[in-house]
């Protein structure tokens, strides 16, 4: 069994530890194959044998169930998804945006739901989520953001303003000028939903083969080093490695996001802090940052950011990488009451970003191929959307979820390197920049602002 020391948090508090499942030695024939154990390849085994019980869905995974972003990331259960804001912002898609942004609220219900059906102990929490305004510019876009909403459907029970005096009851930080909520937002322990989530679809049936990285997906075949597994269809849910399947380098970049995790904290440093009702909490930077306070009583926090030269995707990061300083800094800068206070968890994973900024999920008829992912950093709830809806898909069920605006083509390529590369490195540069003018009472840059808007479609 490889070490998992590095894997972080989430690993190193599991109810029990990882025993590998059997790889594929033989060759095998079902209805359904799927590559990757994550959320998106198990929600949707999920949601086929609650569909039609009885049919036979296989699940090649190259390490162990939930080794991907799946079982490291931040915990948000968030009803949103990448891409969301500039399909609401078109008028002739606004209906669909929203009937989108109503499925993804669902979504966050529905994995609450399951894990209550199936026993899964994942500590889900539904206390919303607190995006505080650090500096007026913050504050200013995001009372904008929620206006939009508002105009697009949304209500105040959805999303609305905290002023100051409200948001510090529920988050005391220093740079408070006012928060948005946001109601359809759970914390959870993600490697105990993904773990939990796996031996709920054993139990109905479903074949999981470990340590079996799929070389290849042809029409109808996942092609492996020891046997082939043949399906009508076949889903690709492989995320942030996706690379590593022949001939699709360039359809999902990784980017890194570095996570940290403190030991658990006393009942009066949690007195100081607040997150109370285990509110996950940002600010409104543009490099994404997100946290949350686990239930073992810890703060965990993470931010977005890193992009490696031809889509690499490292084993770790070094201990000592400035990427897990940055992420520290800004940590004790949200809550100076953390200072001095031991980080006892560094880790890091792949999200995968289209080209497109947005998530897919479809199936092509003719090669049976299907997909499903492109979460950028937000596939908690969103891959139990994208699953049920493939699942319905698969099975050609029409349903309220398959005329979403997230079935759609596959993800179109990304440009060779060192274009991809270069382009990825100035939106982030563009981004750190804003926010660094901003963070420091500066006006940040019209024209870099909507660069940077135009390239991420936030
Ligand atoms: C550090 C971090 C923090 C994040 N925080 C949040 C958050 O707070 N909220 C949120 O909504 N989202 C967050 N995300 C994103 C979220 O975790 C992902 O969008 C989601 O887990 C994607 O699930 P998936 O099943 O599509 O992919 P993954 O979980 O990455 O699963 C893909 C699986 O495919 C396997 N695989 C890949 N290639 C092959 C192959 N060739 N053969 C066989 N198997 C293969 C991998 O081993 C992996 O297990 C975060 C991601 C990271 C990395």
């Amino acid at each position: 069994m490889r070490d998992l020391a590095h894997m972080g948090l989430w690993f190193a508090t599991l109810p029990r530890p990882i025993e590998p499942r059997a790889a594929l030695e033989r060759d095998e024939r079902v209805d359904v194959a799927i590559v990757g154990a994550g959320y998106s390849g198990l929600w949707t085994a999920y949601y086929l044998t609650a569909l039609e019980p009885g049919i036979r869905v296989a699940i090649v995974e190259a390490e162990f169930a939930g080794f991907g972003a799946s079982g490291r990331n931040g915990g948000w259960c968030v009803g949103s998804m990448a891409g969301l804001d500039a399909l609401g912002a078109d008028p002739a898609r606004r209906e669909g945006a929203l009937r989108l942004q109503r499925a993804l609220f669902d979504a966050v219900d529905e994995v609450g739901r399951v894990c209550t059906r199936e026993g899964i102990d994942c500590h889900f929490a539904k206390g919303g989520w607190i995006s505080v305004a650090s500096v007026a510019a913050q504050r200013d876009r995001l009372r904008a953001e929620i206006a939009e909403w508002h105009a697009q459907g949304l209500g105040e029970s959805d999303a609305r303003w905290l002023e100051p005096e409200e948001c510090a009851a529920r988050v005391r930080t220093p740079r408070n000028q006012g928060a948005l909520f946001f109601a359809h937002c759970a914390a959870l322990h993600p490697a105990r939903l993904v773990r939990g989530l796996a031996e709920a679809v054993e139990r109905r049936g479903v074949a999981i083969f470990e340590r079996t990285p799929a070389l290849a997906i042809e029409p109808r075949c996942v092609v492996t080093r020891a046997a082939r597994l043949r399906a009508d269809r076949v889903v690709r849910a492989t995320e942030g490695w996706s690379g590593s399947l022949r001939g699709e380098a360039r359809r999902l970049v990784p980017m890194h996001s570095m996570m940290v995790a403190t030991e658990p904290l006393s009942e009066g440093t949690w007195k100081e802090i607040g997150l109370e009702r285990r509110e996950t909490f940002s600010d409104a930077r543009r490099i994404v940052v997100y946290g949350q306070r686990t239930a073992d009583g810890r703060l965990a926090f993470g931010s977005r950011g890193r992009y490696l030269f031809g889509s690499a995707v490292p084993e770790r990061f070094p201990e000592t990488s400035r990427d897990y300083a940055r992420v520290e800094r800004i940590l004790a800068s949200f809550f100076p009451a953390l200072r001095g206070c031991a980080i006892a968890h560094r880790w890091s994973g792949p999200v995968a970003v289209p080209r497109s900024w947005r998530p897919s999920v479809g199936v092509d008829r003719a090669s049976g191929l299907a997909w499903a992912g492109g979460y950028v950093g937000e596939g908690v709830a969103a891959s139990n959307l994208a699953g049920r809806t493939l699942a319905e898909l698969i099975l050609g069920r029409e349903s309220e979820r398959t005329s979403l605006p997230l079935v759609g083509p596959p993800f179109p390529r990304w440009e060779p390197e060192p274009l991809r590369w270069l382009g990825v490195q100035a939106v982030l540069r563009v981004g750190q920049w804003l926010d660094a003018s901003e963070l420091a009472g500066r006006r940040a840059s019209r024209l870099g602002s909507a660069v940077f808007r135009r390239f991420v479609r936030a």
